[in-house]
C-alpha cells in the first residue's frame, strides 16, 4: 500500500473532450488492498492496534472488496483477522475468499437469512480481543479515513467531484473534505436505495449537512452486482481508450453514468470535473475469462 502510486489522469479524450474531466487514481494505492477500502479501514486499524486488540472482524459477500483489503491490511499491520461471509459454504470458493484465507482471514459462513440482520451477527460474536469493523467500513471512523481522498494530491482546482456509492461512507468522506466551492455528486449502485441520504446525514455534522451534494439513482443497471452487455462493451472500451481498468459493481456504473449525464448537459461546459476510481477489482473475478479485455 503506497500512496505515492495515486495520481490524477486526465480522461477528457474518452468523453470526445465535452467535458474536463480527470480521474483520481485511487485504484493504484495496491494490487489487492483496492483504493477506498484501504482509506476508510485506516482509522479503524489505528484505534484496534491503540486499545490492544489482537483480531479485525468484518462482515462481506464472497466478492467483497472489504473483505480481502481486511485481510491484506490486517496481516500487513501484523493483526489476526475473521471475516463472516454472506451465503452457506460454497463448494468451490471464489478467488476473493481464498485470497482472503491465504492472507491468514479466518472465515465463517452465515446464511443469506441470516446475514441480513449483521447487528445481530456482531452481538452473537463478541470477543474481547476482537475490534468489529462495520460491513463496508461504514461509520464516521471509516468517513474521517475516505476523507484523505480528496487531500492526498492538489483537487482544489476541480468544482464537481463525483464517486461510486454503497454504503456511502466514501461519499461522506469527500463531503466533508470539500471546499465551499466543490459539489459533490454520489452515482448510487444500488436499485432504489431510499435509505441512502440518511445514511449519509448521519455521517455528516449539522453543518456539512448543508454543504452542496447530490445522490444520483439512475445507473444501477438493473441492482447491486447487476449488469448489461452495454456495460461491458463500455469496460472494455474504457480499457482500450485509455487503460482505465473498471469494476462493473461500482466504477462502471459511475463512469457510464457521467457520460450519459454528460450528454443530458448535466455539467457547465466550465466546469472541471474529478471522478474517484475508487478501485475494488474483485466482482470482475466473478465473469467467465474473456468477457474482459483486462
Ligand atoms: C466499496 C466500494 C465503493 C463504495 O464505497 P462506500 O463507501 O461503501 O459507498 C465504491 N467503489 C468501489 C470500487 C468499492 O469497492
Amino acid at each position: 500500500m503506497n500512496i505515492d502510486n495515486i495520481y490524477i489522469q486526465d480522461i477528457s479524450a474518452l468523453y470526445d473532450n465535452i467535458l474536463n474531466i480527470n480521474i483520481l487514481r485511487a485504484d493504484m494505492l495496491d494490487p489487492v488492498v483496492s483504493g477506498n477500502k484501504w482509506f476508510k479501514l485506516q482509522f479503524y486499524v489505528r484505534d484496534a492496534i491503540a486499545a490492544g486488540k489482537t483480531t479485525l472482524a468484518t462482515l462481506g459477500g464472497p466478492y467483497s472488496n472489504h473483505i480481502i483489503a481486511t485481510a491484506k491490511y490486517g496481516a500487513t499491520m501484523g493483526l489476526n483477522t475473521v471475516g463472516f461471509i454472506r451465503g452457506e459454504k460454497p463448494t468451490t470458493l471464489s478467488p476473493t475468499l481464498t485470497d482472503a484465507i491465504q492472507n491468514g482471514m479466518t472465515l465463517h459462513f452465515v446464511s443469506r437469512e441470516d446475514f441480513e440482520q449483521t447487528e445481530k451477527i456482531i452481538a452473537h460474536n463478541q470477543d474481547p480481543n476482537w475490534a468489529w469493523i462495520p460491513e463496508g467500513g461504514y461509520g464516521v471512523t471509516g468517513t474521517d479515513g475516505a476523507k484523505s481522498m480528496l487531500t492526498i494530491k492538489d483537487t482544489s482546482s476541480y468544482d464537481t467531484i463525483i464517486c461510486a456509492v454503497g454504503t456511502g461512507t466514501m461519499m461522506a468522506g469527500l463531503i466533508k473534505a470539500a471546499a465551499p466551492h466543490q459539489k459533490v455528486i454520489g452515482i448510487s449502485v444500488l436499485k432504489n436505495n431510499v435509505s441512502i441520504d440518511a445514511e449519509i446525514k448521519a455521517l455528516l455534522t449539522a453543518e456539512e449537512v448543508n454543504k452542496s451534494f447530490e445522490m444520483i439513482h439512475d445507473y444501477h443497471f438493473g441492482g447491486y452486482a447487476k449488469h448489461t452487455p452495454a456495460l461491458i462493451d463500455f469496460m472494455n472500451d474504457c480499457y482500450k481508450k485509455m487503460e482505465l481498468p473498471l469494476d462493473f459493481v461500482y466504477t462502471a456504473k459511475l463512469m457510464y453514468g457521467v457520460r450519459d449525464l454528460a450528454t443530458k448537459g448535466k455539467f457547465e461546459p466550465s466546469s472541471k470535473i474529478l471522478v474517484i476510481h475508487s478501485g475494488g477489482l474483485q466482482g470482475n473475478r466473478s465473469f467467465k475469462k474473456g468477457t474482459l479485455t483486462f
